[in-house]
């Protein structure tokens, strides 16, 4: 697929949001032909450079492209087909589903997904996935993120074997990474690695620089396993001839055996370390989790789909931990629409609508570690932007209360990098 050329383009609109200032009334901004902002700030003073497009949008807010702290690109296109209501089995029908598939399928419904994304306004990503399709998709569309490459393995025995694998994925993937899309490695969850690759997926992260990304503290199922060696995963891990966790659990008996302890004592979480849910977490574990610099990916709608509760984000934030907001697969959630998970999030957070539109931009790209500035507008960030319809009729406020509340489909047109990458069919 070619791109058309980045920049440059100068875009105007009733609404200026750039997160990391105050919003501006009839506001513009420059991206240059490098695909960075050049200028920012109210129409008048941005300039219209001779031989440079002017893009009037009129009754609309540019907002940041929106980060999605926690995807899975690669599910793209398995909305609805995987129904049980039990997690375990939940999981056991993904992982079914997925080993019907072919290397085609994958690249596909990634390239389909980063499609989805851009429609709803998102640029950036932090996907998870094993079929490695979600890194190239995203470079070879423009987009930013992080793709965390997962490794799976629940029984010590296989341990080597799961290491070898993926390291020989990281090869092949690190030379296709660029300067807005890093690699990065996912030992998927406590359910589903063994301590021993807990423990080397860590080490070979921290040799090779790479971040890393966890499913963490999900389920009550996954306490059950980790905290007391029983329920649904330790009745299949039985099933399925893998020795119980208590065979392989060396922490000692006065250990804390919550999931935040268990991947603490395994030396997974640190500064590079972004957690997924975080829903079965008491105050010690958030205390951990801040003490070692982790990051959480708050993912408020899957977390209530999958009847796992409400994780805390206020005491996250309280205990000094950053987050991102994610939305989780569309076989969790449907579709990619953070708009709604900021409404979710913000009802949780007790926070405006400005700190929750942060938290869906800025917040989620500074989790990423990429060398580049993301999330905001302001010169010398990637032009990375979204132009959102505003209503018709709308009493004066702020312009965030009104983004927050958009559907879906008051994105019109979403630009990465000065990059046009989506545009709605009805939009002039
Ligand atoms: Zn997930």
């Amino acid at each position: 697929m070619t791109q058309p050329p980045a920049g440059p383009v100068r875009l105007r609109a009733e609404w200026l949001v750039p997160v990391a200032s105050p919003p501006v009334s009839d506001g513009a901004l420059l991206i240059g032909a490098d695909g960075r902002i050049a200028a920012c700030g109210p129409a008048s003073a941005v300039p219209l450079p001779p031989g440079v497009p002017g893009v009037d949008l009129g009754r609309a807010a540019l907002i940041p492209g929106l980060v999605n702290a926690h995807t899975h690109l690669e599910l793209t296109g398995l909305a609805g087909r995987v129904l049980e209501e039990d997690f375990s089995r939940w999981i056991r029908g993904v992982r079914e589903l997925k080993a019907g598939l072919g290397a085609e399928w994958f690249a596909g419904a990634a390239r389909q997904g980063v499609r989805d994304a851009f429609q709803a306004g998102i640029t950036m990503v932090l996907d998870t996935g094993d079929s490695g399709a979600v890194l190239p998709a995203l470079v070879e569309m423009g987009g930013a993120g992080v793709v965390f490459q997962e490794v799976f393995g629940p029984d010590p025995s296989s341990c080597h074997d799961s290491l070898t694998a993926l390291e020989a994925r990281l090869d092949t993937l690190a030379g296709l990474a660029s300067d807005r899309v890093r690699l990065g490695v996912s030992p998927h969850a406590p359910y589903t690695v063994s301590g021993p690759l807990y423990h080397a997926t860590a080490a070979l992260a921290r040799r090779r620089g790479l971040p890393c990304a966890v499913h963490l503290a999900e389920s009550a199922a996954e306490t059950a396993l980790v905290t007391r060696h029983e329920g649904p995963f330790a009745a299949a891990w039985a099933g399925r001839g893998i020795p119980p966790l208590a065979a392989h659990d060396d922490s000692g008996p006065e250990a804390r055996r919550s999931p935040v302890a268990w991947l603490d004592a395994h030396g997974v979480l640190g500064p590079d370390t972004l957690c997924i849910h975080v829903v079965q977490a008491d105050d010690e574990d958030l205390a951990t989790l801040a003490a070692r610099g982790a990051a959480v990916a708050h993912c408020p709608l899957s977390n209530r789909r999958h009847g796992h509760g409400a994780a805390r984000p206020k005491a996250m934030v309280a205990a000094g931990i950053r987050l991102g907001l994610g939305t989780d697969s569309v076989v969790s959630v449907d579709r990619l629409d953070l708009f709604a998970e900021m409404r979710a999030a913000r009802t949780l957070l007790g926070s405006t609508a400005a700190e929750v539109l942060a938290l869906a931009t800025r917040g989620g790209a500074a989790l990423a570690g990429l060398p580049g500035r993301l999330g905001t507008l302001e010169t010398g960030v990637w032009g990375d932007v979204v132009a959102v319809d505003l209503p018709e009729s709308s009493a004066p406020g702020a312009p965030e209360e009104w983004i927050v509340a958009s559907a879906l489909a008051a994105v019109r047109a979403t630009w990465a990098s000065g990059r046009p990458v989506y545009r709605r069919s009805d939009a002039a």
